[in-house]
């Protein structure tokens, strides 16, 4: 089966730095925040480019915890994407905000010409967190202008975009908070849970280090109603010593395939995902798009041939049960751009340990497949 992810694969590649890294945790007998975990954050802001980053427990904390040092009032509106990991808006709802869900584009990111409409006919709203699906950027500088124009507070969803860029500018340098996630599955991924919050202001990571251990400004003092959510010492020392240095490696082989697949798929029924010339995505998935009639039949099609595929995501945020009994919520602009992707996409592997002939294998059973 060529699989979504292949975790096997990845461990042959990182055994040994791991193990090592296991080790020295061991042996250190410190586990919770200590110096690997700064390390990590030196190391992880320095790649990035970005002045500071706080390791928290994962990506989902990392936003909540981004909103509520950017201050944050109960029932604040904050504009976001109905078409996204659940957590983006399960952080907005644990942070005491109300999701303002509009609409997205084709390729499935949130639309931010209409993200303009909603900042110039409602002055009061001063939130916003935008996601990189998929590992698309945004158009950053069009980002740029309306966080300028429309004095946003502004928390960038990278969990699945890490790297990725648009022109000259990195996601995650825009806003004052980004976010990260190192789940298992994501472009940098953990061997367990753990994400991280990037910010160029002092302050901030001040805040938000006291935010993830619960809410304590000095050794039993507590300014705040903190959370538990602390990146453990060693996930941070795998990600230092067996992810990281493998990143810029692993993203260039997404870069191959997704390059590949652009090329060579050609079936009139499949959209492919061809992004703008600026944008430089790091394809932490590859979706394509197909008349919603035919999505289960080109799974089970690719199924048969030993293909996984994926569907990000069957359900759009505002549709979820647990939003609507939550209740507290906003749909502008319908959302049905954002619930027809939902409905016609299959994300196709694009992991970065898949061998060449695998490559090849998915883009002829793509162009053979007659729905
Ligand atoms: C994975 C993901 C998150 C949440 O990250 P966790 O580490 O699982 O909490 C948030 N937003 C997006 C877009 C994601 O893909």
């Amino acid at each position: 089966m060529i699989q979504q992810n292949d975790f096997k694969r990845q461990w042959e590649f990182v055994e040994s730095a791991a193990l090592e890294a296991m080790r020295r945790v061991g042996a250190s007998g410190w586990y919770i925040l200590g110096k690997e975990v700064e390390q990590f954050e030196s190391a992880l802001a320095r790649i990035w480019g970005v002045p500071h980053a706080v390791g928290v427990g994962n990506g989902m904390d990392a936003l909540e915890i981004g909103l509520r040092c950017l201050g944050l009032r109960p029932h604040e509106k904050v504009v976001t994407t109905p078409l996204s990991a659940f957590a983006t808006t399960l952080a907005i709802f644990r942070a005491g905000g109300v999701p303002v869900f509009v609409d997205v584009d084709d390729l499935g990111r949130i639309d931010l010409r209409q993200c303009r409409t909603v900042f110039a006919q409602d002055r009061s709203i001063r939130f916003f967190l935008p996601v990189y699906l998929y590992g698309f950027p945004l158009d950053l500088v069009e980002l740029q202008n309306l966080k300028t124009e429309s004095n946003l507070l502004l928390v960038e969803d990278c969990a699945q975009a890490i790297g990725a860029s648009y022109g000259e500018a990195k996601v995650g340098t825009i806003g004052q908070v980004a976010g990260v996630s190192f789940y298992p599955t994501k472009n940098l991924g953990a061997l367990g849970d753990g994400g991280a919050l990037l910010t160029s202001d002092a302050q901030i990571a001040e805040k938000a280090k006291a935010l993830r251990n619960y809410g304590q400004a000095s050794l039993y003092f507590h300014d705040d109603v903190g959370l538990n959510s602390r990146l453990d010492e060693i996930q941070a020392a795998l990600l230092s010593d067996a992810l990281l240095p493998m990143l810029e490696r692993w993203t260039k082989r997404r870069r191959q395939t997704a390059q590949r697949y652009c090329e060579s798929i050609r079936n009139q029924h499949i959209r492919l995902p061809i992004p703008e010339k600026e944008m430089k995505p790091v394809w932490h998935l590859f979706p394509i798009f197909v008349p919603e009639s035919s999505r289960e039949n080109l799974r089970e099609y690719l199924k048969a041939v030993g293909i996984q595929t994926g569907v990000h995501y069957p359900r759009t945020i505002p549709e979820q049960a647990a939003v609507k009994k939550h209740g507290s919520f906003e749909v502008l602009f319908d959302g049905s751009n954002a619930r027809r992707i939902s409905n016609c996409e299959l994300s196709l592997p694009i992991h970065p340990f898949l061998q060449d002939d695998e490559v090849t294998a998915v883009i002829e059973a793509c162009n053979s497949w007659v729905p």
